[in-house]
């Protein structure tokens, strides 16, 4: 089992298509279900209408799926219970330290740390302070209760998870062997935010071992948000742990992630430009190493996932250029 997880934080651009079309594409190649999880638990950052936007720009690429879609928001429970699990065994403790008094702290010298992922309360930034050790309360057995611990001003107080200081190797399929160590990184990360709600790190970890997915694939972005996931999988006793493939990001001429000040890649941007969905897939093809690299040609999702071959995909991130969209114009 995997999952297609978008965040519906904005509209699908080019760079998350061709992130879900290759993890769509595996899963086809090797008979694993699919699982659409509509991930919006990142409060403020949530579009009004983007989940379904991206939903049918999905099935417009020529994109299915087995299960769901299944929204986060729509049930807090499984989440709260294994916050349960992680107090009771003191994995986690409740700190209203704002973000200022943690770097202010003297204790946080390397701040900040590595993205934090998204949907934690680290803020669109994704940088997250790093929270030492010194700055814990008395670890033990407690009961999780969101609502019990607050700051001087009544405002709730997030949870972290004591995160060990050790280092965290795994296999990725696709970027080889890893390892990171949190502890250094960001430190006791957040899993329950100020705004009484599961971080992205554990409600990540939570779907997908209710759900039975056992193969992850994301972009790049995340590979360091893997050591901490699998530090929650121990935590909670959750097996098996997935395996994972992380993909080389999408980027700018300017060395920058793909974004808004590349120009307009949504892909309904270039569907109401009257752009057909084999254009795209023909372009993501050539990302990817098959297609001709010079002049890509039309292809549908399925002809794509019957020739999308992980070891062929480049290693280094994709650039975008004003060609790719002229020549999608076309
Ligand atoms: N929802 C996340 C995103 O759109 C993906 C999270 C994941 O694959 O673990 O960036």
């Amino acid at each position: 089992m995997t999952r297609l997880a978008p965040s519906p934080t904005g509209a699908l651009h080019l760079g998350n298509a061709r992130t879900f079309l290759i993890n769509w594409a595996l899963a086809r190649q090797n008979g694993w279900r699919i699982i659409l999880r509509i991930e919006d638990l990142d409060g403020p950052r949530i579009k009004p209408g983007a989940a379904d936007a991206a939903i049918r720009t999905l099935e417009w690429l020529g994109l299915d799926w087995d299960e769901g879609p299944i929204t986060q928001s729509a049930d807090l429970t499984p989440y709260a219970e294994a916050m349960r699990t992680l107090a009771a065994r003191a994995q986690v403790f409740p700190s209203a330290l704002s973000r200022k008094e943690i770097e202010e702290s003297g204790s946080a010298p390397h701040a900040p740390g590595p993205g934090s992922g998204p949907g934690s309360d680290a803020g669109p930034a994704g940088a997250e302070s790093r929270f030492a050790p010194e700055l814990r309360p008395p670890l033990r057995p407690i009961a999780f209760d969101p609502h019990a611990h607050t700051d001087d001003g009544g405002n709730p107080a997030g949870w972290r998870f004591v995160t060990p200081d050790r280092d965290v190797p795994f296999r990725d399929d696709f970027a080889g062997p890893q390892s990171f160590n949190p502890h250094r990184s960001v430190g006791d990360f957040v899993v329950w935010t100020r705004a009484d709600q599961p971080a992205y790190q554990l409600a990540v970890v939570v779907d997908d071992h209710r759900q039975g997915v056992t193969r992850v694939v994301r972009a790049a972005d995340l590979l360091d948000s893997t050591a901490r996931q699998l530090l929650l999988y121990r935590a909670l006793s959750s097996t098996p742990e997935p395996t994972h493939t992380h993909l080389p990001l999408v980027i700018g001429p300017d060395g920058r992630r793909l974004a808004k000040r590349h120009g307009d890649t949504r892909i309904d941007h270039y569907r109401d430009a009257g752009v057909s969905p084999q254009r795209i897939v023909g372009l993501l093809a050539s990302w990817c190493g098959f297609g001709d690299p010079g002049a890509p040609g039309p292809m549908t999702a399925s002809e794509f996932a019957a020739r999308l071959d992980l070891a062929t995909i480049p290693r280094d991130p994709i650039v975008f250029s004003p060609k790719d969209d002229q020549w999608l114009r076309q």
